[in-house]
């Protein structure tokens, strides 16, 4: 029958019995991409290996586990030229040998899902239903990309010169799926990578690493350094061997960066104030759990996070639509990750002054719906709040808070609801609920996000489903979306401009 026809999933459902697998062997070429599903929480079996995912990951744990080495100021010099030298040999490589280790990381990743998956709630008690999808999306980068790799062999040779040494300088928000998306890119074109990753995740970029040096890796190309020495640091990125800087973070460390090395070549996706448009013609009970979805999850704690909710006419005046909407946020479970059933976690920090402000006061004109509690005396566990009447062009409406805050602002019509959106200087993602064809249309045409949502959440962009990315301020230096057909080219100089997508 169809069933036994169709082929082996290359990982067992049971996370259990597919943490055992052996990597395979790409020797003879690379599968069709095809995404890693998420772990399913329905069976028994990934209920134990939650568990014990979770049971393992203490403090002690923790402090077992490798990292990153530390670099001196003065190692810069010699690491950089010997990176130089071997990332020679790696682009010399064919693509199809290094798309075959790329694979093999992937595969030994999805074995250490559980391992990977400890050390996020360890570090920044991550909850696996936040951190099992981000590790699907490493998962996905890496094999994506080793298509990429493949793809770039099509083109011309000579039209294409990689990059020697890139530095990839991940955020700790996604400590495990943005710098191994940064770094298979920069593999599959067939340059160096020097790995610093955001001061609270050391671990989890070191059990990345790993996986990659498993799967045969050269440790010539691959660095990883920490701590965040600030002279270690700012001599590397000011380094003129150092061809490129992958940054993910505040549009303040960009400038930063910049300010070291005025002709820094950098690609960066930076900060979002990203908002929700729901209008009269929504499906409202979609759009309360899509809002919800996307203004919560992680704590807020994504640059992709619905911040705002822009309720257009009678949306914003429905008593039935403020009591859903509270409803479901107040019936998230918020904890730390031991606690299993918990959907929205700790922050990963203390909160910043921004974000502070933003959970302790109003602005003129706001009130609270529902308000935010400090739920222990870490300081890091916050009830999720929701503020109404946000004013256009104040501070809760402008300023990107990364924490588990929305803001509903309310809007005449589809026009001012667009305006109010694209006030903002960023433009990462957007959405709108609407059922309404001709006010999706007009949305599409003005809104200025790169990734656009249409009756959905705006968060969990999937590897090449939704290749992600920003406009604005949300980006610097990038015509091109993770995820997507053409982010690795941006790993190298182009003699001309072929398209050989
Ligand atoms: N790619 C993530 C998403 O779509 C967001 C990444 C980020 O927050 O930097 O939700």
């Amino acid at each position: 029958d169809d069933a036994a026809a169709a082929p082996a999933p290359s990982h067992s459902q049971d996370r259990l019995a597919g943490e055992a697998q052996e990597p395979g062997d790409y020797s003879a070429g690379i599968p069709e991409f095809r995404n890693e599903p998420d772990t399913n929480p329905a069976l028994e079996a990934n209920q134990r290996w939650t568990e014990q995912v979770i049971a393992r990951a203490t403090p002690e744990w923790l402090a077992e586990q490798a990292l990153p080495e530390q670099l001196a100021a003065a190692e810069v010099d010699p690491l950089v030229e010997s990176m130089r030298a071997a990332a020679a040999e790696w682009a010399g490589r064919p693509g199809a040998e290094r798309a075959a280790i790329l694979y093999r990381a992937a595969d030994i990743m999805a074995a250490r899902r559980g391992h990977l998956a400890s050390v996020a709630a360890a570090e920044v008690g991550k909850a696996v239903a936040q951190s099992d999808p981000e590790i699907s999306e490493a998962i996905d980068f890496l094999r994506y990309y080793a298509h990429s790799a493949l793809a770039l062999e099509d083109v011309e040779h000579a039209e294409f010169s990689p990059d020697r040494l890139v530095m990839i300088t991940p955020p700790w928000n996604f400590p495990l799926a943005i710098p191994t998306g940064g770094t298979a890119a920069a593999l599959a074109a067939g340059a160096a990578v020097i790995h610093k990753p955001s001061n609270p995740t050391p671990h989890c970029s070191m059990a990345l690493l790993e996986c990659l040096w498993d799967a045969g890796v050269p440790r010539e190309v691959l660095h990883g350094i920490y701590p965040d020495e600030r002279e270690t640091g700012r001599r590397l990125i000011s380094h003129p061997g150092v061809d490129r800087i992958i940054l993910t973070g505040a549009s303040e460390t960009a400038a930063m960066f910049r300010s070291w090395k005025p002709e820094l070549t950098i690609n960066a996706e930076t900060s979002g104030k990203d908002a929700m448009i729901i209008t009269p013609a929504a499906d409202r009970d979609l759009a309360v759990s899509d809002l919800v979805s996307s203004a919560f999850g992680h704590a807020g704690q994504k640059c992709s996070a619905a911040s705002l909710g822009i309720l257009v006419g009678s949306v914003y005046s429905s008593e039935r639509f403020r009591r859903q909407l509270v409803d479901a946020a107040s019936s998230l479970v918020v904890d730390w990750p031991q606690n299993l059933s918990a959907t929205v976690g700790p922050l990963t920090e203390q909160p910043s002054e921004k974000l502070r402000r933003a959970l302790t006061t109003l602005e003129p004109g706001e009130e609270w719906l529902l308000e935010p509690k400090q739920l222990d005396d870490t300081g890091r566990l916050w009830s999720p709040g929701i503020k109404t009447g946000v004013k256009p062009g104040s501070f809760f409406h402008l300023t990107e808070v990364f924490g588990p805050v929305l803001g509903l602002m309310q809007a005449k019509d589809l026009e001012a609801a667009i305006e109010y959106q694209n006030q903002t200087e960023f433009g990462l993602t957007g959405g709108i609920h609407s059922l309404e064809a001709e006010e999706v249309s007009q949305w599409l045409e003005q809104v200025q996000v790169g990734n656009a949502y249409v009756n959905r959440g705006i968060t969990g962009a999937i590897v090449q489903r939704q290749p992600f990315g920003g406009w604005k301020a949300s980006s610097v230096g990038l015509g091109s979306k993770a995820g997507g057909p053409n982010y690795v080219m941006l790993f190298g100089t182009w003699q001309d401009q072929p398209n050989p997508a």
